[in-house]
């Protein structure tokens, strides 16, 4: 049989080798990025109770109207931004699922896509099953700003899209006001959409605000707010998020949307329509992982391995430049089996596999597997 594979160089993506490879060999896991610590019980007894009442079948394509009702008034009170529940917010699979489904939306043969590496790995191929080009533009340690110049030197009369991600991931690294009012005015210049993932935005530290795209009118207009609720609640395994976008955008992305999953599961998304109307229940979380970076970082003083700033995201990067001449392949795989403590290698999410000798490890962990953690790296 013959399968012209669409994807012919795409494996296993890195955070299920990792987390395979952390399991074989009873490694401790910071590689994929999820949180060992529980959901909230009430939420739980939430689900429990709206599947008792009978909230088992299908719910509206779009999302129900009660969570995306929630959603725009938690948008307003986050981003001083009204927004309709109606037209402009579509609940997902997931943030991977709202990033799929507008790239299949508005992607066709031949649109250039600029997007920033070191990038998730679902955006690329993403954009090339849909047909799209992926232009991907290296950003640099220690800092991973964007050069606009950069950007500009790159869009050509294809260009229909820039992939932005705050607080990113892998890196923490989280954009600027400037880098909102460059983008801002380039999008409007050049008539491009912008998908912004911003699916960290409550995990950002040291007082900063979080910059989204929702809080730039015309900004706004032209783009895809991408969200998630696995990550602001603990609960990546439920796959659960939306897309926020004005109504032409978002009537595009329900046309995807409807044939990728159709609606997503009834019950959580009642129960999460009720836990939001507490804003207690999401507003500390920056606090939260803040004290998890912190303590984290105190855990390796002494180590011989170096962090980079982290300003968003559970991610932190640690360089060991000058401690091993390996790759950050070799180094993840010889950490994972022989030392017992499994990260990401960073150049996994660079298109170019540049290698920078930076590993990233997941903070979203209790503090005992932290601990066990920084007891493994002063060692190295
Ligand atoms: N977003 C998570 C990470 O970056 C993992 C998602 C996944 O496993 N697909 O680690």
């Amino acid at each position: 049989m013959n399968i012209k594979s669409r994807l012919p160089e795409v494996g296993t993506s890195i955070f299920t080798v990792m987390s395979r490879m952390a399991l074989e060999h009873s490694a401790i896991n910071l590689s994929q990025g999820f949180p060992d610590f529980p959901v909230s019980e009430k939420l739980i007894d939430l689900i429990h109770q709206k599947m008792k009442e009978g909230n088992n079948q299908y719910a509206p394509m779009a999302g129900t109207p009660m969570l995306r009702k929630a959603i725009a008034e938690v948008i307003e009170k986050t981003y001083q931004r009204p927004t309709d529940f109606e037209t402009e917010i579509t609940i997902t699979a997931g943030g991977t699922e709202a990033i799929f489904a507008t790239i299949a939306a508005i992607i066709g043969s031949g649109d250039e896509v600029i997007l920033f590496d070191p990038a998730y790995d679902s955006y690329d191929p993403a954009i090339r099953l849909n047909g799209g080009v992926p232009i991907h533009l290296n950003l640099l340690p220690p800092d991973f700003a964007i050069d606009w110049n950069a950007v500009k030197s790159k869009i050509t009369s294809r260009t229909r899209m820039i992939l932005i991600n705050t607080p990113h991931n892998p890196t923490g690294a989280v954009l600027s006001e400037s880098d909102m009012r460059i983008l801002e005015t380039l999008a409007i210049e050049h008539d491009l959409i912008v998908l912004s993932d911003e699916v960290y935005e409550r995990i950002i530290f040291e007082n900063k605000k979080h910059e989204s795209v929702l809080s730039y009118p015309l900004l706004k207009e032209r783009s895809i707010a991408v969200f998630s609720f696995g990550k602001t609640f603990h609960a990546t395994g439920w796959k659960v998020g939306y897309a926020v976008a004005s109504e032409p955008l978002t009537k595009e992305i329900r046309k995807a949307h409807q044939f990728i999953t159709f609606s997503v599961n009834t019950p959580v998304q009642l129960a999460l329509a009720e836990y939001l109307g507490d804003p207690e229940n999401y507003l500390h979380l920056g606090k939260f992982y803040q004290q998890k970076r912190d303590f984290f970082l105190s855990e390796i003083k002494g180590s011989s391995l170096k962090p980079l700033p982290c300003f968003g995201s559970y991610f932190q990067l640690l360089s060991y430049e000058g401690v091993s001449k390996k790759s950050d392949a070799e180094m993840t795989e010889w950490m994972t089996k022989e030392m017992k403590l499994a990260p990401i290698p960073v150049s996994a999410f660079y298109k170019d596999k540049s290698d920078h000798q930076l590993l990233r490890f997941c903070f979203a962990k209790g503090e005992d597997t932290l601990q066990k953690s920084g007891k493994i790296l002063k060692n190295i």
